[in-house]
């Protein structure tokens, strides 16, 4: 243990990888500390520590346990609850964005399956762009800003409707346990570890890298599309009848991602990402018919139809998320048209 009596936290975590740890007023500590997507976890660590390579956090990371030095975890920044990728006051911010590196493992591997090897660090956006080239996909997130622990998380897709869950298309977790020791969490390795992973977020250690299951990418039909307030009530009706549906098209791609905006000027705008298999897109029927005043509707690349979603990631407000999942009933988007259409 490093004699601590007079030392602060930073200065312990210094000495042990100097070069790495920075204070407020540097260009690295206000990046990495404002690089959180919500403004109000915008908090001011005592320092940041970027690690460039496993080993170092795994150096680092005992040795501030030992000396009880406060950490947070970032990795995308999308957390938006203050304290939860982020830290305050007497702490340390360890930021994961030198832990890069993007590599497709093909066959024959130790998973019996196509991988990409994704570092910590990537966004959605990283990994759609790296593979788009080679014709590939994985089942990550809707919106191209979002780091990877959304795969922490469960995490929905775009494609979860074929391909379940974000999080069950993860063959191996690269990881760091508080002891330093690095271990690799897959079905043979610490299976306890990978099943807990998925939904544990940062509770089990931290992750260096994600095996992440790659799969051909398929022709898609959708994109972003606005509808004016007047077509409010047609847009919610279109909404609940498709997630309503229990039978209709065969189409295990079909997902849509809605969302309701009031400027500040009061005007309420409707909107959605459609996603539909390319081949047939009867499954959207509901939503082209109504007049939009704003669509990339088309035959796209999946890279190219959830390139819209880039606006969701401006790290330019305070942002407050609650997610929560309900079954569509009349009687509850009724409450919808009530908050939003009768109250205008
Ligand atoms: C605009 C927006 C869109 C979203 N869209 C979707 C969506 O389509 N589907 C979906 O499922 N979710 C979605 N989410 C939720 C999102 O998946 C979670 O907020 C997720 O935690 C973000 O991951 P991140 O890497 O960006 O976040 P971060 O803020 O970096 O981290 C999130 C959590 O993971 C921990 N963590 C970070 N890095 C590591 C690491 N290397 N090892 C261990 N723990 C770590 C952090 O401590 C924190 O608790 C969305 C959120 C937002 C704000």
């Amino acid at each position: 243990m490093i004699e601590a009596t007079n030392l602060t936290s930073v200065d312990v975590l210094s000495q042990s990888v100097p070069g790495h740890v920075y204070g407020p007023g540097s260009d690295v500590y206000e990046a990495e500390t404002k690089a959180m997507w919500s403004q109000a976890a915008w908090l001011r660590p005592s320092a940041v520590f970027v690690p460039s390579s496993p080993q170092q956090l795994a150096e680092a990371v005992p040795m501030m346990a030992r000396n009880n030095i406060r950490f947070s975890i970032r990795s995308g920044g999308h957390m938006p609850v203050p304290g939860h990728a982020s830290v305050d006051g007497d702490g340390v911010l360890i930021g994961t964005t030198r832990l890069t590196g993007l590599q497709l493992m093909p066959l024959p591997n130790d998973f019996g399956v196509p991988y990409l090897a994704a570092g910590a660090a990537h966004t959605w956006k990283d990994i759609y762009e790296y593979l788009a080239p080679h014709d590939l996909i994985v089942v990550g997130g809707r919106v191209l800003g979002v780091g990877s622990s959304l795969l922490l998380g469960g995490g929905i897709s775009f494609l979860s409707g074929k391909h379940g869950f974000a999080a069950n298309n993860v063959v191996n977790f690269q990881m760091l346990l508080a002891s330093g020791e690095i271990v690799n969490a897959n079905q043979k390795s610490h299976p306890d570890l990978f099943w807990a992973l998925k939904g544990g977020s940062n509770n089990f250690g931290i992750v260096l890298r994600y095996d992440i299951k790659v799969y051909p990418e398929e022709k898609v039909w959708g994109g972003a599309v606005a509808w004016g307030s007047e077509q409010t009530q047609a847009a919610l009706d279109a909404q609940t009848e498709f997630m309503s549906r229990k039978t209709g098209p065969n189409d295990p791609i079909a997902a849509i991602m809605s969302n309701m905006e009031i400027d500040a000027s009061g005007t309420l705008t409707t909107g959605a990402m459609l996603v539909s298999s390319g081949n047939d897109t009867s499954s959207m029927e509901l939503f082209k018919k109504i007049p939009a005043v704003f669509s990339t509707l088309s035959h796209q690349r999946f890279l190219t139809l959830v390139s819209p979603t880039s606006v969701y990631s401006a790290r330019d407000k305070r942002y407050a998320s609650w997610p929560w999942a309900c079954e569509i009933l009349t009687s509850f988007q009724n409450t919808i048209s009530k908050y939003f259409i009768e109250d205008q």
